[in-house]
């Protein structure tokens, strides 16, 4: 598709963020290039609309700039997984592990239910560890079906893919 190299070259690359020796992909930039951050919506919607899809699940925080377009277009729900101590409702919670320790995950209770179909979003995919943290909690807490799990970005060296088991993942850019 001749969408993708623009896509590609409007993120940008940033050695050393956060820390020294991380190459951070930078997909603000992605935001500012109208063509290519339609392009980007389009893409995912294009492959979602007839797939059965109830709910967008987007993962804190670029998940939150990438999922709802794609629900509003396709006709889902939206979903936010966010960070600890964001949700004020009653949440269910995952904890995975990080490079350098622990983070935790969590949903609001009710927001999606047993039997629902379900796309986690996410701007980015390094090893993996978040996706499925977010494949837990739907899947496994609440016995929603994950379809699948699209990211505009993958670093496949990192290999995260393998870690998500029989989830299957769309890309865009790697
Ligand atoms: P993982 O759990 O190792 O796959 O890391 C993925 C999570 O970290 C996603 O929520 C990403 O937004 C974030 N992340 C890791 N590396 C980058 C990066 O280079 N750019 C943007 N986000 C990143």
């Amino acid at each position: 598709d001749t969408r993708i190299a623009a896509i590609s070259s409007a993120i940008r690359v940033i050695p050393d963020f956060p820390k020294p020796g991380i190459l951070f992909h930078d997909i603000t930039t992605l935001l500012l290039d109208t063509k290519a951050f339609k392009d980007t919506i389009d893409l995912f919607v294009e492959r979602y609309r007839d797939k059965n899809i109830s709910v967008v699940a987007g993962i804190e925080a670029r998940g939150f700039i990438f999922g709802p377009p794609i629900a509003l277009a396709i006709g889902a729900k939206f979903v936010p997984m966010r960070k600890p101590k964001k949700l004020p409702g009653e949440v269910i919670s995952e904890e995975y592990s990080l490079e350098y320790g622990k983070d935790v995950m969590e949903m609001h209770v009710g927001a999606v239910e047993a039997g629902e179909r379900a796309l986690i979003v996410d701007d980015l995919i390094a090893t993996g560890g978040t996706l499925c943290a977010a494949i837990r909690l739907l899947g496994k807490r609440v016995g929603v079906h994950v379809v699948e799990c699209a990211c505009v970005v993958e670093l496949p060296e990192l290999k995260g893919r393998d870690r998500l088991g029989d989830k299957p993942l769309f890309v865009l850019v790697n």
